[in-house]
């Protein structure tokens, strides 16, 4: 049996810009948030590099200003990305230390350590900060911690999950499980408020952090907490809003003093901090101060700020949000009326302008400020560690049931996306669905994975791909299963089944592969509605184009009977082949006009003739 210590798992929440750690204390039955050595609940994200040594959490943070070039924040908005990617490519502009491409596209931060340079990737940066996470729990609790829970943004793609997993195992976790933080900080205050509830309660998480924006309805009862839908924006945060202001002094600095300090890491990491603090000050003074001594060419920065400007600049972030929320809720299929709790998470949830606007969309519903905004993840987190850790009594007994934000499915003829798993399906889950070969004596199919909600296949995320071969020789419509699985984690495998030969072939879809950019996940669906009328064009045609091959296909295979022969005179005949022909030349692109109607009118001539045919073969 393992040592009680050796089972003790603890719940981190990896935060992009602060992370905090928990644990289930089962002596006093209840979820310990533990403080770092600074006496803080949470610990900045923060790595730094200096000649001498490496600095991890509060300490790397407070030297940002003088050490611009080697201090590394921001490693989740990094993780599971492309070098590539733009969003990538948009945040390396406004980072004081140097990104580059490195293999496979990896993206590399590049710092000077003891004198040397040093490559990094997301996954190493991210680990540091969970190995100082893992010792301030250690020094709590006085012994070794190997297991954890991790939580994630709900809207992470499987790279980036799997990424985090990584992150863990470079940094000498276990990671049990990795959660969903809206689902996280739901725990925490389901458990809190369960003892008075009475039946079926309808929870709304609004998870507004440092870097991502997370949604999520659940229902609660009793011992359940099931995640009906899910939405989010992994590039949306309190960065985001001071990078807005940032921007804003910048343009005041070039009109004020004539200088441009865009160039200079270290006059915007300190006027970033000014704005970092007056932001945090509007969400309770209608005014505030932003001063930077000495800030660029010996030039003292004083300015101000109003609480209606800095709503005014970041308005557009503000009603982003509350799109979000829109489409969580259609998601879900549940009334904003149906809402019993708003639940804000996250701490720019303490923002005014966004609890406004909240209150608003509900209907003027309070919202619930009961939880820590800051430690509810980690709290959610250690209540999952402990569920999943032997030998610890007392957990409250929940069962917790998450969903995939994004639909996973693969393409059949005409580049249509079939949907295997459609997004909001609760997870662990498996599918299976069964596809037709479109050949006679087809020997193999390949099988690719797409993530997303277009209609057309390529308009969406392509994770992987793998062929299944060695078939019997059989007529097209010979049938093979194709299974996706999404484990607990929300980490997908694929595999595909020819029964009769038994042949089998699967993929696991790992991080190495071409992966979707968050945003770009959060783009597609919001482009899959714009997109939807184009879209149902695609399909409509698509389809008809399907029917029409098929129908070719039949036709073809009744007149190699030689029955029907004898019975159709040759004027019929004639007329069958030249239908064909023209159902051939439209199918093949040679005609000209390739209207949708076009399409339509040959196939119902052509399905008219099937009949006919059939109606002869029966009557022979
Ligand atoms: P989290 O990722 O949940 O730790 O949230 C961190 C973000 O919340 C950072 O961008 C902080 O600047 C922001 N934040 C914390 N407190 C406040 C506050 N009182 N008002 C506005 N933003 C805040």
């Amino acid at each position: 049996m393992a040592k009680k210590e050796e089972s003790c798992a603890v719940g981190i929440d990896l935060g992009t810009t602060y992370s905090c750690v928990a644990v289930w204390q089962e002596q006093h039955c209840r979820v310990e948030i533990i403080h770092n050595d600074q006496g803080n609940n949470t610990t900045p994200s923060f790595v730094a590099f200096t000649d001498h040594e490496r600095l991890i959490g509060d300490a790397a943070k407070n030297q940002a200003a003088t050490n611009p070039e080697n201090t590394v924040f921001d490693a989740k908005r990094l993780i599971g990305r492309k070098y590539g990617d733009h969003i990538v490519q948009k945040d390396k502009i406004l980072w004081p230390f140097k990104v580059v491409a490195g293999i496979n596209d990896k993206p590399m931060v590049v710092v000077n350590y003891k004198g040397q340079e040093k490559q990094l990737c997301a996954e190493e940066v991210s680990s540091m900060v969970l190995v100082k996470m893992r010792e301030i729990a250690e020094a709590f609790l006085e012994h070794p911690v190997k297991n954890a829970v991790v939580t994630v943004p709900a809207y992470f793609n499987d790279s980036q999950r799997k990424a985090t997993i990584d992150a863990g195992a470079i940094a000498g976790l276990n990671v049990m499980r990795i959660i969903s933080e809206p689902t996280a900080a739901a725990i925490a205050y389901g458990l809190d408020k369960r003892n008075n509830c009475v039946g079926e309660r309808n929870i709304f998480i609004f998870d507004l952090g440092g870097g991502t924006f997370d949604v999520s309805l659940l229902t609660i009862k009793d011992k359940n907490f099931c995640v009906k839908a899910t939405a989010g924006n992994t590039h949306l945060g309190g960065e985001d809003i001071d990078n807005r202001m940032v921007n804003y002094f910048v343009e005041e600095m070039k009109r004020k003093h004539k200088v441009d300090i865009s160039d200079n890491p270290r006059a915007l990491r300190r006027l970033r901090t000014a704005c970092e603090r007056a932001k945090r000050t509007l969400s309770f003074a209608i005014t505030t101060n932003v001063e930077v001594d000495a800030l660029f060419q010996g030039i003292d920065f004083y300015s101000s700020m109003s609480r209606a400007k800095f709503e005014e600049i970041n308005l557009e972030l503000f009603e982003e949000c509350m799109e979000t929320v829109k489409r969580c809720l259609t998601d879900a299929k549940i009334e904003k009326s149906s809402v019993h709790d708003v639940v804000l998470v996250g701490g720019s949830s303490r923002i005014p302008k966004v609890q406004q606007l909240l209150k608003d969309f509900f209907n003027g519903k309070d919202l619930c400020q009961s939880i820590n905004p800051d430690e509810a993840v980690a709290y959610g987190a250690a209540v999952q560690a402990a569920l999943l850790s032997e030998g610890i009594k007392n957990v409250p007994n929940l069962v917790l049931l998450d969903v995939t934000p994004l639909s996973l499915g693969t393409d059949i003829v005409g580049d249509i996306m079939s949907v295997v798993i459609p997004r909001n399906t609760t997870i662990p889950v498996k599918r299976t669905q069964v596809y037709e070969t479109v050949y006679d004596n087809q020997s193999s199919v390949g099988v690719n994975v797409y993530e997303g909600e277009r209609t057309r296949a390529s308009d969406n995320n392509l994770l992987g791909f793998f062929t299944l071969s060695g078939f019997p020789r059989a007529p097209r419509g010979h049938p093979v299963d194709v299974t996706f699985v999404i484990d607990e984690n929300g980490i997908l495998f694929v595999s595909a089944e020819e029964k009769t030969t038994g042949n089998k072939n699967n993929i696991t879809i790992t991080n190495d592969k071409e992966r979707l950019s968050t945003e770009e996940v959060g783009r597609m669906i919001q482009e899959a509605n714009f997109f939807k009328v184009e879209d149902e064009k695609f399909l409509r045609k698509a389809k008809t184009k399907n029917d029409l091959d098929s129908c070719i296909y039949r036709i073809r295979k009744a007149l190699k009977k030689d029955d029907i022969n004898s019975l159709l005179c040759s004027k019929k005949k004639k007329d069958i082949c030249s239908a064909i022909n023209r159902a051939t030349n439209l199918l093949d692109g040679t005609n000209e006009k390739d209207d949708i109607v076009v399409f339509e009118d040959c196939l119902s001539e052509l399905e008219s003739m099937l009949e006919r045919l059939k109606t002869v073969n029966q009557n022979a």
